[in-house]
């Protein structure tokens, strides 16, 4: 019988411990393993190289994005570090242009010292990834959506021009989850994961996963973990595999507010403009239907000033202000000083990641409550105080 993915996140091969019946996965604290004798070593031997509490995630990682091997790491960076050390001196990437500004940065100022060369790409227009490609080209590095402008990529399509070239593609999935979209299926052949974010959902983690396709690549980067070294501590990966049993959960509650709160924005006269994929007038709503289940719970807006975004900013009170996203409270972050501060301002100017652009993850608190509080605190800002009063009483009047 085969289960849903919402099933499948609670009975799993690590639904109850085979040795005792515990229905939480046991932390093993051990970082030797004691050997049978000189010449036949036991299925563990060192922390860093397997160990059964981490091992446990990594198969149900594995198993919810249809892979061979999941990996877990002790960040998401470190999951994506290492995953770039597949690669080698004088090979060159194709990356999303507004790609997570810690990867940005991976690419931009580390790899370029060890002769790894790269191109930033609007990874949703196939005629310039096509053009972007050199002879040298190894990997197709794809965000989708991307952060912080949503942007949509086709996965299909690029992992199949990659396949063309004998490229892999890698997605960062970090923003949908398993639960939502699965880039092996669609022809990727690594996926990768902040699992700090919606896997873990709570904001008490720091933690990466990555999980690939084809067994070949699999054991290329498990000899990787082993040899960079970077991978998740148990207790960690403990939290990882809770937070798990309610993704799918959270996540659809999360999306649903996300609706709401993005058509409340998109007809506020406070707000330049919404990018939300969810929204038949995001440019990749029908692609986004196409290869995922929803279209997320993050969003980004404009308003029409940084000036403005600070007075909102000031008097908005529900959402933590903070760096990360996909947690329980909503996180409403600005990009321009946070997560894209390691991206020089002329290139996140170039990438529409303006000073006056906000993001906000929902989280799972009443959307209602939420919008209430978005429209006391747009009542501060300039262009609001100056723009309908009329309609914004009405919007007012309607969450009543
Ligand atoms: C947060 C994030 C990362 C980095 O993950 P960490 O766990 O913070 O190291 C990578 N990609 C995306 C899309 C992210 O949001």
């Amino acid at each position: 019988m085969s289960h849903s993915f919402q099933t499948k996140l609670l009975h799993n091969r690590h639904k109850f411990d085979k040795s005792n019946g515990a229905v939480s996965v046991p932390i093993q604290h051990a970082s030797t393993f004691h050997q049978p004798d000189i010449d036949s070593f036991g299925k563990y031997d060192y922390g860093r190289s397997a160990n059964p509490t981490r091992e446990a995630l990594e198969e149900t990682i594995a198993h919810l994005e249809e892979g061979t091997r999941g990996f877990a790491f002790s960040s998401g960076m470190a999951a994506i570090s290492t995953a770039f050390l597949l690669l080698s001196q004088g090979d060159h990437v194709l990356i999303s242009e507004d790609v997570y500004g810690g990867t940005y940065r991976m690419v931009s100022e580390v790899l370029t010292r060890y002769g790894v060369a790269h191109t930033f790409v609007d990874m949703t227009d196939l005629g310039k990834v096509k053009a972007a490609i050199q002879a040298n080209t190894k990997l197709l590095y794809v965000e989708t959506p991307s952060n912080p402008l949503l942007k949509v990529t086709d996965i299909t399509a690029v992992s199949t021009l990659a396949k063309t070239i004998g490229a892999w593609t890698f997605v960062d999935n970090t923003f949908l989850t398993p639960s939502l979209q699965k880039p092996l299926e669609l022809g990727a052949d690594l996926v990768l994961h902040s699992a700090t974010k919606f896997l873990s959902g709570h904001s008490d983690v720091v933690a990466g996963l990555a999980v690939a396709k084809d067994p070949e690549l699999a054991d290329r980067l498990a000899f990787l973990q082993n040899s960079f070294g970077a991978v998740l501590g148990v207790q960690d990966a403990w939290l990882v595999l809770r937070g798990l049993k309610t993704l799918h959960v959270r996540l659809e509650q999360s999306q649903k507010s996300a609706y709401k709160i993005a058509s409340y924005l998109e007809k506020h006269p406070a707000v330049k403009k919404v990018y939300f994929p969810g929204l038949t007038t995001h440019p990749g709503f029908t692609l986004q239907h196409r290869q995922a289940q929803g279209p997320g719970a993050v969003l980004s807006f404009e308003l029409h000033s940084e000036e403005d975004l600070r007075k909102f900013v000031g008097k908005v009170e529900i959402p933590v202000f903070a760096v990360s996203l996909g947690a329980v409270e909503s996180i409403l972050s600005f990009p321009a000083k946070m997560s894209h501060a390691a991206m020089p301002e002329s290139e996140r100017l170039k990438r529409g990641i303006t000073n006056s652009l906000l993001r906000l993850s929902v989280g799972l608190e009443s959307a209602e409550d939420l919008i209430e509080d978005f429209e006391q605190a747009f009542q501060h800002t300039i262009t609001a105080a100056s723009g309908n009063q009329e309609q914004r009483r009405v919007y007012h009047g309607n969450l009543r």
